[in-house]
């Protein structure tokens, strides 16, 4: 990889699921748009937030990246090498170089099974040490997530809501990650200990130089985690900027819908009063020209014939909106 190449590259990537009907589901009734041209990148120990209402498309994105669905158009590269089509021992690798935390972490422990268990298996799977290595692997692991060496020995319900979380990670970071796909990694938690596992996240990747894409709609995880934010409607990405750049001037009328949403905009930042009405339409048929056209209260003549382009309007800061052009 040399100094240019991103970590991960998302390249017009688009995933249209069909949407069948018959006993043997052989008619196709249609095709959800769920991504559509989504573009972006990740440096290597960098955070990218990934926001937007729930149906945006953000989940889908994750997926693809995280190997679990593979995109219509377009293609997704780690390190400069396209992850397609990965089988055996290169998608075995590709898994260990790309991990992911979910919401919720009984998801991904299992309650039979002691955590220092689900920790190691990663390790012995990919074969990689002997017993007492990953013991001692799973140790330190435990140690570096804020927990005790001696807990491997415990079951997840012996752990809080938060504590658990922190063995997911550590499960997470066994194989050594360059990507970790952090899916609302603190919105299942107790407010008070949301800040307390953001900076564990931020200490960890200031260590490890691991990478996150953090997918969240909480934009005070994102201004809180990430150096560059990407905002996706219904499948499309509508504002994108480093993140100290969005939240100093807010452009897209639908970012500013999701500011006002949660009055995230502190003294003197005013994001604009926009407020969001209505459902977000279907992915199934989208509306013409700009998506957000039919909750928009900018909208002008233009906005449902032609879809506006994802244009650079200062440095690094990008929009899809007529207003900028
Ligand atoms: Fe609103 Fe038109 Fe801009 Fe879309 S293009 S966000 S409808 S002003």
């Amino acid at each position: 990889m040399t100094a240019e190449t991103p970590l991960l590259r998302v390249e017009h990537v688009r995933k249209h699921f069909a949407l069948t009907k018959g006993i043997l589901f052989t008619k196709v009734l249609g095709h959800i748009k769920a991504v559509d041209d989504v573009s972006f990148e990740i440096g290597a120990g960098k955070t990218l937030g990934l926001v937007g209402e729930s149906g945006c498309g953000k989940t889908t994105t994750s997926r693809m990246i995280l190997n679990l669905e593979t995109p219509t158009e377009g293609r997704i590269l780690l390190d400069g090498q396209p992850i397609e089509g990965l089988q055996g021992d290169a998608l075995r690798a590709y898994r260990a170089k790309v991990q992911a935390v979910f919401q919720d972490p009984w998801s991904s422990l299992n309650p039979r099974m002691k955590v220092g268990r689900t920790i190691a298996e990663s390790l012995i799977v990919n074969a990689w040490g002997d017993k007492a290595q990953i013991a001692e692997r799973v140790r330190e692991l435990l140690r570096q997530v804020g927990l005790r060496a001696e807990q491997a020995e415990q079951y997840p319900h012996e752990f809080s809501g938060g504590q658990r979380q922190r063995v997911a990670l550590a499960a997470a970071l066994a194989s050594r990650p360059q990507l970790i796909v952090l899916d609302e990694p603190v919105s299942a938690l107790d407010v008070s200990i949301r800040a307390q596992m953001m900076n564990l996240l931020k200490d960890i990747q200031a260590q490890d130089n691991v990478a996150y894409l953090l997918v969240a709609h909480d934009l005070a995880t994102v201004r809180h985690m990430a150096d560059h934010t990407v905002v996706m409607y219904l499948g499309k990405i509508v504002e994108q900027a480093p993140t100290a750049s969005l939240f100093e001037e807010v452009r897209h009328p639908y970012t500013k819908a999701l500011f006002s949403a949660v009055l995230v905009a502190g003294p003197g930042q005013a994001a604009g009063e926009v407020e969001l009405t209505g459902e977000v339409p279907s992915p199934l048929d989208p509306p013409s020209g700009c998506r957000f056209h039919t909750r928009c209260p900018y909208v002008m003549p233009q906005c449902a014939q032609v879809e506006p382009a994802l244009r650079e309007v200062s440095r690094g800061h990008a929009v899809a909106c007529h207003l900028f052009e």
